[in-house]
């Protein structure tokens, strides 16, 4: 299940803010939202005749909030995490991801070299990326207003954003989705007084359930449900060799398949 598992991370921390209001607000009109927390890993789970997934009543209770900047941040943090759900890029991709390499017509994201800024995707090729049609429409919205004529994703200084691991652990923090379970080594304090500390995901961002390749795995695996062949995958992902994108998948674990083969031999 480790790919299949979809959680919406960056902006788990919008959810945190909206969430009470956004379930009263739905509440108020009648109609139940996901139940919070599952919502935020899951947001994509089946409508229902009575119910909306959370996603949608952030939507909707920022839209008539008219709160600018809360929405703004919101909208930005869900971009970003279609991105790299949608894409299945790694963080550097991301992170040079400009407007001129998304090709609006095709739905496609072009991965290339930028010499200027030192970018160069890992095993040096460029490749296309189709993109989903839900992202496309996110990033069409971003694009009327975007804060940056090159950069998709921009920090406060105004250059290409990163440092989303340390970002997305922080928010999967503040939002209450660690899982209290983890424990690691971290060195903290300044010059002399800089030491060696085990500290718990209990209290700190450190929870390894957060981590980027997350995104790419569960789009990897998206594409693999949905019937895309393991070699177009491959190329999608950038990989260098079909069996790094096997492991991806798990398609090399005969364990998980023990059942088939079975039921294969009448067994
Ligand atoms: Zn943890």
């Amino acid at each position: 299940m480790e790919g299949k598992q979809v959680w919406k991370g960056l902006y788990a921390e919008s959810f945190a803010q909206a969430k009470k209001e956004a379930s009263q607000l739905s509440e108020s009109a009648g109609i139940a939202a996901e139940p919070q927390g599952f919502a935020a890993i899951q947001p994509e789970m089946p409508r229902t005749a009575n119910r909306i997934p959370l996603a949608t009543a952030v939507d909707t209770y920022l839209e008539q909030k008219s709160g600018k900047s809360q929405k703004t941040i919101y909208q930005y943090k869900r971009t970003l995490n279609e991105f790299f759900l949608g894409s299945g890029c790694r963080d550097k991709e991301v992170t040079f991801a400009a407007w001129n390499d998304i090709d609006f017509d095709k739905k496609t994201y072009h991965v290339r070299r930028k010499e200027d800024v030192g970018f160069t995707p890992k095993s040096h090729e460029s490749r296309t990326i189709p993109l989903p049609d839900s992202l496309i429409a996110l990033l069409r919205a971003r694009r009327k207003k975007a804060p940056h004529e090159r950069w998709l994703f921009i920090n406060e200084e105004g250059r290409p954003d990163n440092h989303f691991l340390r970002k997305l652990k922080r928010i999967a923090k503040r939002a209450g989705l660690n899982c209290g379970q983890c424990r690691t080594v971290i060195t903290e304090g300044r010059y002399e007084k800089r030491k060696k500390v085990e500290v718990s995901c209990k209290d700190r961002p450190v929870c390894e359930h957060f981590y980027l390749h997350r995104f790419r795995k569960t789009c990897a695996t998206r594409w693999h449900e949905a019937g895309v062949p393991i070699r177009t995958i491959q190329n999608w992902l950038g990989h260098k060799s079909l069996e790094t994108t096997m492991i991806y998948l798990g398609v090399t674990d005969s364990e998980k398949l023990r059942s088939n083969i079975n039921a294969a031999f009448f067994d």
